[in-house]
């Protein structure tokens, strides 16, 4: 059976899987979600190991029907071709799952590559792929689509909203890669991208999609390590692991949502946030009150009106059953900075900023069987933490490579006209 994809609002006809990939946001103006999750059995995964195994079987159900569907291993396999090792913390029973091995050293590599994957692989006229970051996406996509042919890609980021080091990430790629420089916040950015999808012109004239973690794509292969993580803890331990889960945008977390509500082994998830405090305020007074992204340390995480959590209260539209299962905590820049301060001494380790919020969430927070989610790689905010340690952060070679290579942009006002003249 054909496994669709409605949107969240309600009012768009339900599309199987490419279509919904190509549209990025239902007409509507609702998030896609499948028609229904999968629901697994654990041992029909016994007997798998590999990541890239467990991902074809998982993914499988997401991709049925689809013209995609005989490509899957495929596009899984390149997606998911650097490490994801879960290792264990020097003090205490917390384990951490790396998800910073790839091109651009955050989890966001992963989504990005299999989006451009499936993308590249679905037949039809030239695409635009528009993106807008708060940081770390803009590096992952170009890096992920860069040299498709057929695919032109533009990246819209806060001007002074991103590191040294991630801006030039996302700018350093060109030929078929534009990057620009809005003057405003995150949400701007967002804000202009969702105008350009709604826009006929953009959306038929420039065969228009988004790579954003509101694209159901990039959530897919996000479920797949939470239940490869989930699956090996399980095996280990025989306990449920909970997820402590650096959130912005939440698509992370609700990939880690999903992977329970499949039936993975998946104990409670928590969303830690930076500063920026709507999903906590959220369970805590029960009124959902988007606002303004204010700047942290740890700047992917900037996120005052987080899309996903449209998919979170489809999910779950009684708050209760969600506060069963999630909690959500946030940790301000100070307690980031202390975190990675004393990261060495109280762990043997260097934190990046957004993975010190889940690691600052953990010595709070009871109970043994925690997975941190760790999103980047440290050498990717030098800037924030080679002064908390007072030494040089080695950096993993593909970065190396990446800021070898010159940096090109163009700034623009927030506004789609200045984006068309200037594209
Ligand atoms: C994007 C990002 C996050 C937040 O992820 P969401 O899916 O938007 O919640 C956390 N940490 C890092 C390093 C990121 O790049």
């Amino acid at each position: 059976m054909t496994m669709l994809y409605r949107s969240t609002r309600g009012s768009s006809p339900a599309v199987n899987f490419s279509d919904a990939l190509e549209r990025g946001l239902a007409p509507d103006g609702g998030l896609y979600v499948p028609e229904r999750l999968p629901s697994i059995d654990v041992e029909e995964f016994s007997d798998l190991k590999a990541i890239e195994d467990i991902a074809e079987r998982l993914l499988t159900p997401f991709l049925d029907g689809d013209p995609l569907a005989p490509e899957l291993k495929k596009i899984g396999t390149e997606a998911l071709s650097f490490p994801i090792p879960i290792t264990p913390l020097a003090q205490g029973p917390a384990q951490v799952l790396e998800l910073f091995w790839g091109p651009t050293a955050a989890f966001k590599d992963i989504g990005a590559r299999f989006l451009a994957e499936c993308l590249q692989r679905i037949d039809g006229p030239a695409r635009t792929v528009l993106v807008a970051t708060s940081g770390d996406t803009g590096g992952a996509v170009a890096s992920a689509f860069w040299r498709k042919p057929g695919i032109e890609v533009g990246i819209l980021f806060p001007k002074d909203g991103v590191s040294v080091r991630q801006r030039h990430q996302l700018t350093c790629f060109g030929e078929n890669v534009s990057a620009f420089a809005v003057s405003g916040t995150f949400d701007d950015c967002q804000k202009l991208l969702k105008q350009a999808l709604a826009d006929e012109e953009w959306r038929t004239g420039r065969g228009l999609t988004t790579a954003n973690s509101i694209n159901v794509a990039r959530l897919l292969p996000q479920i797949v390590y939470y239940a490869a993580a989930a699956l090996h803890h399980h095996r280990q331990s025989g306990t449920v692991p909970g997820f402590i889960v650096p959130s912005g945008n939440v698509g992370n977390a609700t990939a880690a949502l999903w992977a329970k509500a499949m039936g993975f082994p998946v104990g409670r998830i928590v969303m830690v946030t930076n500063a920026n405090r709507t999903v906590p305020d959220y369970l805590q007074t029960g009124s959902w009150s988007p606002r303004p992204s204010v700047k942290t340390l740890a700047n992917a995480m900037d996120v005052g009106d987080p899309s996903n959590m449209e998919r979170v209260f489809d999910l779950y539209p009684d708050i209760e059953d969600l506060r069963r299962d999630v909690e959500s905590m946030s940790v301000d820049d100070a307690e980031i900075e202390e975190t990675i301060r004393h990261g060495r001494e109280r762990y043997g380790r260097v934190w990046d900023p957004h993975t010190a919020t889940a690691v600052r969430a953990s010595e709070i927070l009871d109970g043994d069987h925690w997975v941190l989610v760790s999103t980047a790689h440290p050498a990717k905010f030098d800037d924030v933490v080679e002064p908390l340690i007072g030494e040089g952060v080695e950096v993993p070679p593909a970065l190396a490579e990446l800021l070898a290579r010159e940096s090109r942009f163009v700034e623009i006002e927030p506004e789609l006209a200045a984006l068309a003249r200037a594209w």
